[in-house]
């Protein structure tokens, strides 16, 4: 697209961020990620250090879970953690666009509070958020996790090097 006259400069987003806690990657964040990589071409997810908030996994673990599903996805997903603001994350990437996942109506409530802040801090950045597939639309880390330590089966929830995480934890637990 060219730019003409008086209009406001266009300028293309490189990666998509995608970020989140992932405490553990579900296979709702795995086909979010992948569908975004079929938009964007490259997604960097941003894995959310939190030292208030208390997590199974901790940052490295959350991170490797990651880069071990898309370890053959190299150039088209890279995984980092950040903490402090999203959007200072996303501008260090000379990013402008956040990707969310929207399972439920319950979700839209927080995320549009979130995007809004996000947008009054940074105007330059897009959120843009993608639905979950109907069959993701029930799982969350929190559930899968709640499943797993009880010792309940989490196959189809989680790629299965998670499931096999989610498994020593509650034997070390
Ligand atoms: P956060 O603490 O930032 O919500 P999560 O790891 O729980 O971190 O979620 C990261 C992103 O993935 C959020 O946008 C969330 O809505 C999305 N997400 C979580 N679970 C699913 C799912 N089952 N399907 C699609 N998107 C999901």
């Amino acid at each position: 697209m060219t730019n003409t006259g008086t209009k406001k400069r266009i300028t293309p987003a490189s990666a998509a961020v995608f970020p989140g806690s992932f405490d553990p990657l579900t296979n709702g964040h795995v086909d979010i990620i992948e569908r975004s990589v079929a938009i964007f071409g490259h997604v960097v997810v941003g894995v959310l250090n939190n030292p208030s908030k208390k997590s199974l996994f901790s940052e490295e673990e959350r991170v490797a879970l990651i880069k071990r599903e898309f370890a053959g996805s190299q150039g088209h997903v890279t995984v980092v953690s950040f903490s402090g603001l999203l959007v200072d994350f996303v501008q260090s990437l000379k990013s402008r666009v956040v990707i969310r996942g929207l399972r439920a109506i319950s979700d839209f409530d927080y995320e549009a509070q979130m995007a809004l802040i996000n947008r009054k801090l940074a105007p330059t950045i897009e959120t843009l958020f993608l639905t979950a597939r109907e069959e993701h639309s029930y799982i969350s880390s929190s559930v899968v996790k709640q499943v797993a330590l009880l010792g309940g089966d989490v196959t189809g929830m989680v790629p299965a090097s998670v499931a096999r995480a989610l498994k020593s934890k509650r034997v070390k637990s």
